[in-house]
């Protein structure tokens, strides 16, 4: 059978950005496991940085330390059992990466040049054979601007703020309805504003809204576009 993808032995590079709290990761888990292809979860990379930053005690406004720490940092995912662990410099920071703080940390931290250079080209040897979803801010913009799918899932700041709440509360963290929503806003202000790579849809993704569309219905949608390319690309060879 001929391969699918742009010269890309494993199949396509699907690009699926949007901000915090669209459905992203969700979607990302479904569409990569219907595909059969390695889901890339970006984000949880950049946490990964801000969890071993915080941990070596460097202040990211400290430019020569970051410089530094960004020569040799290694950040692994890993699949096992349908959940996705992140490993940095070799320890398992999957479940430490996930709270509030370490959200606002990673959104300060990803503004930093030294840390993106050393995430692009991380990012881009992970997904060079294709096979791949990679979520994130800067996929179909930076990191695979030739990516074969792009999509930008959005939902408003208030849906994406209440999806985030109820996942912290079932985790048993402390937060309220009226703060998580503000933390997402500012988060999507950071991530849009920045001066490298902001968040943005690029021009030719394909916008999909999540606001009061199912988990499956999204998929539906995604799927779809992504089997006629596959098809296409068969056909094509
Ligand atoms: O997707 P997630 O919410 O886990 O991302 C955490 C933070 O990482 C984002 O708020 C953003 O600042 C940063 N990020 C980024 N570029 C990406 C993915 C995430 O700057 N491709």
């Amino acid at each position: 059978m001929a391969s699918p993808g742009n010269g890309r032995a494993d199949g396509l590079v699907i690009a699926l950005d949007g901000p915090s709290g669209a459905g992203k990761s969700t979607v990302t888990k479904l569409l990569a496991g219907r595909l059969g292809y390695l889901q890339i979860d970006t984000g949880a990379m950049y946490r990964a940085v801000a969890c071993l930053l915080q941990q070596a005690g460097i202040d990211p406004d400290d430019t020569e330390a970051v410089e530094r720490f960004c020569r040799d940092v290694d950040i692994r995912l890993e699949q096992a059992d349908g959940v996705l662990r992140v490993f940095a410099n070799g320890q398992d920071v999957t479940d430490l990466i996930r709270t509030p703080e370490m959200s606002q940390l990673t959104s300060r931290i990803a503004t930093l040049g030294p840390v993106r250079e050393a995430m692009l080209q991380s990012q881009r040897r992970m997904g060079a054979r294709g096979g791949v979803v990679l979520e994130g801010r800067d996929i179909g913009t930076v990191v695979f601007p030739d990516a074969d799918v792009k999509f930008f899932l959005s939902a408003s700041a208030e849906e994406r703020g209440r999806r985030r709440y109820l996942e912290l509360v079932a985790k048993g963290e402390q937060v309220t309805l009226e703060d998580t929503v503000r933390a997402v806003i500012s988060r999507d202000r950071q991530d849009s504003q920045r001066d490298l790579a902001p968040l943005r849809m690029a021009g030719d993704a394909i916008a999909v809204d999540s606001s009061g569309r199912s988990i499956q219905e999204v998929l539906d949608i995604m799927l779809t576009v992504c089997r006629k390319t596959i098809t296409q690309r068969e056909l094509s060879q």
